[in-house]
């Protein structure tokens, strides 16, 4: 039997520790705690890594302390404009939604359309009809609201900015989720999900939807899902980087998500982190801001629930 892992994130940005009551912080924990061990226990079951990664993503979206699905920050229409991905690393099949909204899961849309349609990307009006012939319910905009993102956007809602909700206010709250995860079998599997930026127009569309940037898998290197600022994130390709260093550049996992993190996003000031798994369930969880809210629990027995840089 392989050995088998599975690591989470809700967010990568500034967070000064002093800023974060003890309550608060607890909160996050269990939420990631909670989010961890269910995907862990898909695992543990005999249960596919892409449906860990699945399962795991959907409690992060359940919950309003993350920016995806509920508790989704705000566009600068006052709407929720949701993207998401999901990605299997044997058979490379990947499926991605960008700006659909009233989508309680929209990771889980994702995966239909991977599953359900011969398509991989599905976006706006499209990708709404497509979730509303599957039957998904369409929840209404007060599912999603959070006071603290509402506030986030009135903030700079009369402006030309867009702000990742966890990096330029330093009291705001981290956001995009994701989750990656390698089953008994040996499969790996990565899914990411986010509401994007604060004030984002024009149908702006981040990372995290884009097979290569936000999300990739491939079981002959690594499964990777990312959180920063997309719009470096794509130009860096992130997550495809990582695999392209471990493939033709021979590297192990942590030291490509490190190379990428620490030095090749950074030279092009991209801000952010991500998190990877290898086919022997190894991980690694590097980023380059102040904080990344993180978990993860091996079969090896090894597991940790962080905020900061401890
Ligand atoms: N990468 C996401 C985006 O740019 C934001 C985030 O990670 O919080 O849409």
């Amino acid at each position: 039997m392989n050995n088998f892992s599975i690591a989470i994130h809700g967010g990568a940005g500034t967070l000064v520790k002093g800023l974060m009551t003890a309550e608060l912080e607890a909160e996050y924990k269990l939420a990631l705690k909670i989010a961890r061990d269910k995907g862990y226990e898909v695992l543990e079951s005999g249960g596919s890594a892409l449906d860990a990664v699945e399962v795991a993503v959907n409690l992060l979206e359940d919950t309003p302390l993350f920016n995806a699905g509920k508790g989704a920050v705000f566009t600068n229409e006052g709407t929720h404009e949701m993207d998401a991905s999901i990605m299997e690393g044997n058979t490379l099949e990947a499926g991605a939604v960008s700006l659909v909204t009233g989508i309680k899961n929209p990771v889980s849309l994702a995966r239909d359309v991977m599953e359900k349609s011969y398509h991989v990307f599905l976006a706006g009006d499209g990708a709404m009809q497509f979730a509303k012939g599957l039957g998904y319910q369409i929840e209404s905009p007060e599912y999603f609201y959070d006071e603290v993102r509402y506030k986030q956007w009135q903030g700079i809602k009369d402006s030309d900015n867009f702000q990742l909700d966890h990096s330029v206010k330093k009291d705001g709250k981290f956001g995009t989720v994701g989750a990656v995860a390698c089953d008994k079998e040996g499969n790996i599997a990565a899914a990411t999900s986010t509401g994007g930026m604060t004030n984002k127009k024009w149908g702006r569309v981040g990372d995290s939807p884009m097979v290569g940037a936000g999300v990739y898998a491939n079981n002959k290197t690594c499964a990777v899902s990312c959180t920063g600022s997309g719009e470096f994130f794509i130009r860096g390709v992130v997550a495809y980087d990582v695999s392209c260093l471990m493939e033709h550049k021979g590297l192990s996992l942590e030291d490509a998500s490190n190379e990428v993190i620490h030095e090749r996003i950074l030279k092009i000031n991209g801000d952010g982190g991500l998190i990877a798994v290898d086919a022997q369930g190894n991980i690694a969880m590097p980023f380059n801001t102040e904080g990344m809210y993180r978990a993860f629990k091996t079969s090896k027995g090894d597991e940790n629930i962080f905020i900061y840089k401890d």
